[in-house]
C-alpha cells in the first residue's frame, strides 16, 4: 500500500510541482491550499506525512501543526520562507519533525520525505503495529559505511564498529540530512532533546568521537565536515 502524503501549500504552481513529484515517486498524494482544509484532510486521510507551508490563508501552518500534534503522531515537514521562522518551527510550540527553507529543490524535498517516512515506518515496527513475518533490515549505505537501522548497528568495511547510542543517533541524524548544513543548536535540539542541559560544545565533542570511528583520518574529516561559523555537514 503506498504511503499517504498530505501537501498543504497555497501557491498553485508549487502545490502542483509538489504533487507531481511525490506522485511520481509512487506516493498517494492529496493537496489542499488553506489551513482549515488541512485539518479536515489530515483527519480524514490520516496521512503518513504532512508537507506543510507556513503562510496559508484561513489558518497558518503554525496553528495547523499545533492542533494536529495533539491529535496524531503524523510526521510534519514544514516549508518556511524566512529564516526567522525556523526557531518557531523546530521549537516546542510547533515541534515539526523537519523543515525546508524556500526555495528548495525537489531532490532535497524527496530526500527529506524519504527520511521522515522511513522514521515513521521504523517507529511503527518498533511499536508492533505492523506484523511483519520476515524482519526487513533497512540500511543506509555510504560507500564503505553502512548504517543498519533495524539492528541499530554501524559497519565500516563490513566490520561492526563500537558505537554508543548517542553517537549512533547523531550519525543517523546526519545521514538523514546528507548534504545539509546543520547548526550545533539544531543538532542539539534534535538529537539530545529539549530536556538536555548543556551547550553546543556537547555536539562538538560527540562529533570528534564519531569522526574517530567513521573517518579514515579523523584529523582531516571528509564525511562529517565542519562548516565555518555554522555547524556540520554530512557528505556521505
Ligand atoms: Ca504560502
Amino acid at each position: 500500500m503506498p504511503e499517504k502524503i498530505l501537501v498543504v501549500e497555497d501557491e498553485p504552481s508549487l502545490q502542483e510541482t509538489l504533487v507531481y513529484s511525490l506522485k511520481k515517486e509512487g506516493y498517494e498524494v492529496e493537496a489542499v491550499g488553506d489551513g482549515r482544509s488541512a485539518l479536515e484532510s489530515a483527519r480524514k486521510l490520516k496521512p503518513d506525512l504532512i508537507v506543510l507551508d507556513i503562510m496559508l490563508p484561513e489558518m497558518d501552518g503554525f496553528e495547523v501543526a499545533r492542533i494536529l500534534r495533539k491529535e496524531m503522531t503524523t510526521a510534519i515537514l514544514m516549508l518556511t520562507a524566512r529564516d526567522d521562522e525556523i526557531d518557531r518551527v523546530v521549537g516546542l510550540e510547533v515541534g515539526a519533525d523537519d523543515y525546508l527553507t524556500k526555495p528548495f529543490s525537489m531532490r532535497e524535498l524527496m530526500a527529506r520525505v524519504k527520511a521522515q517516512l522511513r522514521r515513521t515506518r521504523l517507529l511503527r515496527e518498533e511499536m508492533g503495529q505492523n506484523k511483519i513475518s520476515e524482519p526487513k533490515h533497512e540500511t543506509l549505505k555510504f560507500d564503505n559505511l553502512i548504517i543498519n537501522l533495524t539492528r541499530r548497528e554501524v559497519t565500516l568495511n563490513d566490520k561492526p564498529i563500537q558505537i554508543k547510542p548517542k553517537e549512533y543517533e547523531l550519525l543517523l541524524f546526519f545521514a538523514e540530512h546528507k548534504g545539509q548544513m546543520l547548526s550545533r543548536e539544531f543538532v542539539l535540539e534534535r538529537v539530545w532533546g529539549w530536556g538536555f542541559i548543556g551547550d553546543s560544545r556537547t555536539v562538538d565533542v560527540h562529533i570528534r568521537w564519531l569522526r574517530q570511528k567513521v573517518e579514515k583520518d579523523a584529523a582531516n574529516p571528509v564525511r562529517i565536515v565542519t562548516v565555518r561559523g555554522g555547524g556540520y555537514r554530512f557528505e556521505g
